[in-house]
Formats: structure tokens, sequence, C-alpha cells
């Protein structure tokens, strides 16, 4: 074999710590290798140019490039060999920036410590053979979960570029947060004849199937062919029947059913349309709440539902669904804001989440857009907002920034001045986040505009005062003096998390998550919407905090990739994949368990059972070649030979 070795010196990214001239030398001394070389940017044209023109000039059947991650930059240079004439795969890297120049400042030890990756990559590369895909055929349908704003601005992009798109809900309607908000921030536009309009274009689109209150049970397969099961739960009414005119809800008697959609802050009857312009807007039961359901006794819904549609004996419904590709827009959830016992939160009547408080502002909402206090119902007159409860609190575990609720505290504050302009508004924060458009001037609207107080300080408890008012403790970092303030209502801006079961839909689509249930991207800057299975992607707030205008545009983002996937009627697998020796394998079937794709199963050959990999299947990912106890799997270009081999050039070293 005739290999050549290319060290890169990123500039001073590895060249600083590194001296690739050195590493170079050596490898023009490790076997097999004919050429090596120190370009100062590998992945350029000139470093590309370089690589192309040694493989001809030298009669190169295999390069190792020691640069950044293979993460980065394999598919480049797999290009770049594969104009020179070279199998594709006839290529490694060793990855001596993230593992050596980024990590260590000592030169002598960075240089040898990659002149030893270079030496693994060459023993490994020693063992690569020619490998060559197998193309498959692509099923032009995608699925998008969750729809929120950025779940329906995927299924609409998609859609309306004629791929047919299974659009699945949790919830009975579409619409997400944004459904639930008054006003948005910066312009203060009414949030449900922003996204009405949208939720409404859904409903109407050919090719948008929507699955309403319905979840995904189990995902198989791989890009281009995913075949996915979807949970219909029972809504207790035919849908295809109802007509969403709440004939039922009027004379529902069970009229003390939490009201989730309200956020909890009023009750509502067992049955009901989510709020009026639900998308669908068909009646659901509550079953738990039901009399009917829970006792046996009642059927008034029933009785005056003008078409028969209730039906309690429903039941949930399986349906089977075949995309080629998903799109996971599932949002957030506030976190457990209980935790915080200082500020009374879920013990005192008037100390709310924000969303409630979206809820009282909206005129869909339990107060019909008066502001009241739970407790007593009467008009606040000095309101306190808190942020940051459950974001950049270190000591329970959220480091990170919620992102919009500056924004948003500074939007309640002024919309609570135009509903009630007798009022005072006082907002505790640690500091102003506001980077967006006409952010940073619309909350200076806030305090210029509306008088709204800001206090810079963290508030330390919040206790009744004995006469229907609370007294919120804090202080004033600032004058750094201590402030005491009596308030009417205590609005508490709660820190975000991945939405409820984040982290189970995650590992069906096997995509990694946070350990605040948010979705992992491919690569922060360069792959911001797609994740580590191909075909699946990322819209919205279930990747982390982002407002209405950043979801929207990612939802577009990544309606963009799946376009761009299914612009191809074929798609062509990674050949590194396993490959079963048929002598050796005895049919135990534990390749066949432990494969997390369904890509290995068992075949007769000759009366025998053996295993099989299903190659358009199979990612690769060697967990049946570690498993197989005949070390009858192997994995091409991680084979056993090919392992030993870089472990004994590292023991040589
Ligand atoms: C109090 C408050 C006020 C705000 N005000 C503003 C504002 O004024 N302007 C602004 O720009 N932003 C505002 N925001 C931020 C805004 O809510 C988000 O940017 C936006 O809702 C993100 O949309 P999304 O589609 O990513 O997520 P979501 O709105 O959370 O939608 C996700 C959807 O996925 C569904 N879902 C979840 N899990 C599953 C599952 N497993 N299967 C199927 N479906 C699932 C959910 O039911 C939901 O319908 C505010 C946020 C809060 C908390």
């Amino acid at each position: 074999m005739r290999i050549g070795v290319f060290i890169c010196h990123c500039g001073s990214n590895i060249g600083g710590t590194v001296d690739c001239a050195k590493v170079a030398e050596k490898a023009a001394l490790f076997p097999d290798v004919v050429y090596a070389t120190d370009p100062m940017y590998t992945c350029a044209e000139p470093g590309q140019a370089t690589i192309e023109s040694a493989i001809a000039e030298y009669r190169l059947d295999g390069i190792v490039v020691a640069s950044c991650s293979p993460r980065m930059h394999e598919p480049t240079f797999r290009r770049t060999v594969e104009r020179a004439g070279l199998n594709r795969y006839m290529l490694e890297m060793a990855n001596i920036r993230e593992h050596v120049s980024w990590i260590g400042k000592d030169v002598e030890s960075n240089t040898n410590k990659a002149a030893e990756l270079v030496a693994i990559a060459v023993a490994k590369l020693r063992g690569n053979t020619p490998l060559h895909s197998k193309s498959f055929e692509v099923n032009k349908r995608v699925l998008v979960i969750g729809g929120g704003v950025a779940g329906i601005q995927a299924a609409l992009d998609c859609a309306d570029g004629d791929i047919p798109v299974v659009l699945v809900e949790r919830e009975a309607t579409i619409g997400g947060k944004m459904a639930k908000l008054d006003k948005t921030f910066p312009t203060v536009d009414c949030s449900a004849c922003i996204v009405g309009p949208k939720m409404v274009d859904v409903a109407q689109h050919p090719l948008i199937a929507l699955y309403a209150l319905s979840e995904v049970e189990e995902i198989s397969g791989y890009v281009g062919n995913f075949t996915v099961k979807i949970r219909k739960r029972a809504p207790y009414v035919d849908w295809d029947k109802c007509t969403g005119c709440g004939a039922c809800s009027v004379k529902c008697p069970s009229k003390k059913t939490p009201d989730a959609f309200n956020e909890f802050t009023g009750v509502t009857t067992a049955i009901k349309v989510a709020f009026p312009q639900a998308i669908p807007k068909k009646a659901v039961i509550t079953a738990a709440h039901c009399r009917q359901m829970s006792r046996g006794k009642c059927g008034v819904c029933a009785k005056v539902c003008p078409t028969g549609a209730v039906n309690y004996d429903m039941e949930d419904v399986i349906v089977t669904e075949e995309v080629g590709s998903i799109v996971a827009a599932t949002g957030y959830d506030l976190m457990d804001w209980t935790v915080y016992k200082e500020y009374g939160a879920g013990r005192y009547p008037d100390v709310i989440t924000s969303l409630q408080y979206e809820r009282l502002l909206s005129g869909s909402g339990p107060t019909c857009g008066h502001i009241r206090r739970p407790s007593d119902g009467r008009e606040p007159r000095i309101i306190v907002f808190i942020q940051c409860v459950g974001s950049r609190d270190r000591s329970i575990g959220r480091p990170q920034c919620s992102g919009f609720c500056c924004m948003y505290t500074a939007k309640q504050a002024v919309l609570t001045k135009d509903h009630l302009p007798e009022s005072q508004s006082y907002v505790f924060y640690m500091d102003i986040r506001a980077p967006g458009k006409m952010y940073d001037e619309f909350t200076r609207r806030a305090v210029e505009e509306y008088g709204v107080e800001y206090v810079r300080g963290r508030v330390s408890c919040v206790y009744p005062d004995g006469k229907g008012a609370y007294s919120v403790m804090g202080v004033d970092t600032l004058l750094g003096r201590p402030v005491e303030i009596t308030a009417d209502l205590i609005v508490l801006a709660v820190g975000i998390e991945g939405s409820r079961g984040a982290g189970e839909l995650a590992e069906k689509l096997r995509i990694s998550y946070d350990n605040c249930g948010f979705f992992m991207e491919s690569h922060v800057k360069l792959k911001p919407v797609e994740t580590n299975t191909i075909g699946v992607f990322l819209a919205g707030v279930c990747q982390g905090a982002r407002d209405i205008p950043a979801s929207v545009a990612q939802g577009s983002a990544t309606a963009a990739k799946v376009l761009g996937l299914f612009a191809r009627d074929r798609l062509e697998n990674d050949p590194q994949i396993a490959c079963v020796d048929m002598r050796r394998c005895v049919a135990c079937g534990k390749c066949v368990r432990c494969c997390p794709f369904g890509a290995i199963e068992e075949v007769s050959v000759r009366d025998e059972q053996k295993a099989h990999v299903i190659e358009t299947v199979c990612q690769g990912c060697g967990l049946c070649a570690a498993t197989c106890p005949q070390g009858a799997v192997q994995l091409a270009h991680s084979t056993d030979n090919q392992i030993l081999a870089e472990v004994n050039t590292l023991c040589r070293y």
C-alpha cells in the first residue's frame, strides 16, 4: 500500500501548540507511508489541491489527514480523494485539534501525541478496502411531531413544496403556546390573530394529514424509509360527526374540570372544544371528570349533541405511517416552579406563572381579559414581576437563560398598564437581555412610556402580609439596599425545559438530548437543525430557548432541509456497515435483538438459520459486532484486526 499523510496546521489552531513539520517527519517513517507533508489549511482549496496532486504524483492508494474532528471535514476530504480517483473510503482522519492542540499547551507532548494519533490512523488505513454504497428509494413524505408555531411553519413549508405531511399533535388542538398568548412582543399584536390563520392553513392544506390528540408510539427504519406508529387517543367524540358547535359543553353539568388550556387558572366542563379558534375544532371529553364515564350516570352531552357524535366507548387507535424524514417540533414546558418555596409558588393563589398571566390578559381566557386576582377576583393595583425563576440559577441546576422572559415580562408589564391604567408594575431582574430587532427599544418604552419600575436584584422571599396583600422582600443591587414592596399579584417568569416526555421521544428518534430535555443539534454552528440521526431535523424551542420569530425561521429551515433531502429520488447508504461471516454464525440471535435499527434478520442458508445484515438499514453503530459471541459480525473499516492493529501501534509507540 502507498499512503500519504497530511498534517494540517489549521493556522495557529493546531500549529500553535503542535510542531506539525516534526509530526510529518515522523509520519514519513511509518509503515507504507510514501509521502508526508504539513499544509497550512488542508481543508482550504490549496490544501485540497495538495492532496489531489500528491495522490497522482506518488500513486497513493490511501491517505491520512490529521486535522480537526471528522465531524467537520470528513465529507470534504472524501470528496477530495474521490476527485483524485481514489475510493472515498480510503481516507482516515486523526483529530489533532480537539484531541490535542485545543486541550494541551505543552508543544513537545502535544507533538508526540499527535504523532501517536497519526500512527494509529495509518495502522487502521492499512486494513481498509475500497467500499461502495448501495442506493435505495426515498419515501417523499415527512412526519412533523408537534403543532406549535415551529411545527406549523415546517409543515406548511414542506406541503407548499409538494411534500405530503403527517402532523402529529399531542393536544386536542394545534397552536402550541402561541395560541395561549395574549399579545406578542415587540409589536404587541394579537397572538391568536397571527397564528390563527396559519392553523387554518394547516387544516385546509390538501397535503397535510393532521393527527391531533395523538402521539408517536414507535419509530423504526432509517432516513428515506421510516415506519411510524401513532397512537390516536380516544376523544370519546366521533370527530367525523362533531361540528364543534359547543352545545355539549353548554349543557355539561360537570363544570369543575381543571382547565389545562387556561393553565389551570380556572375550571371548565368535562366536555369541551379547547378554545374558539381550535384546529381541529372538535370536542373532547376529559374521562376522569365526566360523570357518565366515571360514575355511569349523566349522558347529557350524548343527548344534546345534534349529530350523535358522543361515544363513551371509544378506544385509542394505532395507525401506521410511512415517511422518509421526521421533524421534531415538540416545544417546551415551564419547569416545576413549586421548587421556589421562598416565593410561595404553588401555595399562594396570587403568585402565578407568566403563562397563567397570559391567560388572564387574554380575551379568550377565564376572566375574558380582565386582570383579576385568583384569590378574590379583585383588580390588582401593585404587580411584581420576578424574572429568572428557574433560569440562570445554578442552585437548582438551571444555569441556562430561558431566552424570551426579559422580553415577555416587559410586554406583560406594558399590557398591564393598558388594562389597568392606575396600576404600578415592578420588575425584579438580573440583567435585561433584549438583543432582537426592536427589542431594546421595547424594554425602554416599558420604563419610559409606561412607568414600569425595574429593580436590579433577586427577591429573597414573598409572604402574605395578613391584610390581603403580599410582602416582596428583595435587594436593589444598584442602590445597594434592601427593598420591600407590598404587592397584590406576583408573576413569576418561570424557566423552561423540553416538553413532557421529550427524553422518551428522543430515544425513539435515536437523537441526543440534554439534561433539561432539549434535543441536541448535530453541530451548534454549522448544523443547527440537523441531528445525529440522518433524516431527523429539529424546529423551535424543542432544541433550546427561542422566541416566535426564531422558531418560525427554524421551522422554515427544517423544511428547506427536508426539501433538499427529497430533491433526490434515491439516497446512498454509508457502506461502513456490519457484515456477517456465515461460517462462524451460529444463529444465536443476539445481534438481531441488540440492533437498535432492526437491520439484522435471520435467513435460511442451505437449511441453516444465519444472521443477515440489511445493508440499507444498517447504520454502522457496531453494537452487533461487539455483542456477537462468535466474532462472526465485523464492521467494515472497524474490523477486529484493524482495532488490534491500532492498539498494537499505540502500545509499540
Ligand atoms: C409567558 C410567555 C410569553 C411569551 N411571549 C412571547 C412573545 O410575546 N413573543 C415571542 O416571540 N415569544 C414569546 N414566547 C415564546 C413562545 O412561546 C415560543 O417561542 C414559541 O411558542 C415556540 O414555539 P414551538 O412551536 O417551538 O413550541 P410550542 O409552542 O411549545 O409548541 C410545541 C407543540 O408540540 C406539542 N408536543 C409536545 N410534545 C409532543 C409530542 N411528544 N407529540 C406530539 N406533540 C407534542 C405541544 O403540545 C405543542 O403544541 C413566550 C413564552 C412564554 C412562556
